[in-house]
């Protein structure tokens, strides 16, 4: 029966390799051209403040070109299968047993309602059903800021997420192992924002992964 479902599926909507678009066969998580082209190992960089964060990609070439499709081009179907990447790298840096939340960069309200979802938000909700693990919202994004691409140096990025980030209070995370999704690292400085928010609430250790990061910073 299910199987019907799914040809029924494949024929009206048809699965995509997010890194190409290309049709692929239904619970692949890309065409076997882009899976050849993955990298073998992930790259482990430490956001500002020095929580670590893990990427299996770099921000370039089809891989680029596929966060890019799915945040801007709204192509959110490949969310579930770049999560099922990023769940790889989290595999083989973090020990998931000790992994208690998982949380995501919020957009604010304002801009989410304009782009309709949050990129980050879907990624972390699909790495929370991957990897079982429960997926809570712990910030409140409270400036509405440029964003962060738009800011030509690391200075005006620094500038431009102080203070921007709220916690949700919320007593049953205290003490406890969280990681925060994003879509890409760039600077570190919008990940170490939201880290150092969550730590000051929480006194909990914070762990970062993103799909691709952009250099690798302050290893
Ligand atoms: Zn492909």
């Amino acid at each position: 029966m299910n199987k019907i479902i799914n040809l029924f599926l494949a024929m009206f909507f048809p699965e995509r390799c997010p890194y190409c678009s290309k049709v692929i066969e239904f619970n692949k998580i890309a065409c076997d051209n882009c899976i050849k082209k993955f990298p073998e190992t992930y790259s482990i960089n430490r956001v500002i403040g020095g929580y670590p964060c893990v990427s299996p990609f770099f921000y370039q070439g089809i891989f680029a070109d596929a966060v890019k499709r799915f945040k801007f081009q709204e192509y959110t179907k490949s969310s579930d299968k770049l999560a099922r990447v990023v769940c790889d790298s989290i595999r083989k840096r973090y020990n998931t047993d000790e992994i208690d939340i998982i949380t995501y960069v919020p957009m604010h309200p304002k801009k989410q309602k304009k782009r309709g979802f949050n990129q980050s938000e879907l990624l972390a909700k699909d790495i929370s059903k991957e990897l079982n693990i429960p997926c809570k919202n712990l910030l409140i994004k409270v400036k509405n800021n440029n964003e962060q691409h738009k800011c030509a140096s690391p200075a005006k990025r620094r500038d431009n997420v102080r203070d921007a980030y709220k916690a949700v209070k919320d007593e049953t995370i205290k003490g406890k192992t969280i990681l925060i999704i994003d879509d890409i690292l760039t600077t570190g400085y919008t990940l170490g924002e939201c880290a150092k928010t969550i730590e000051k609430y929480t006194d909990s250790t914070i762990l970062c992964a993103t799909v691709c990061a952009k250099n690798n910073i302050y290893t």
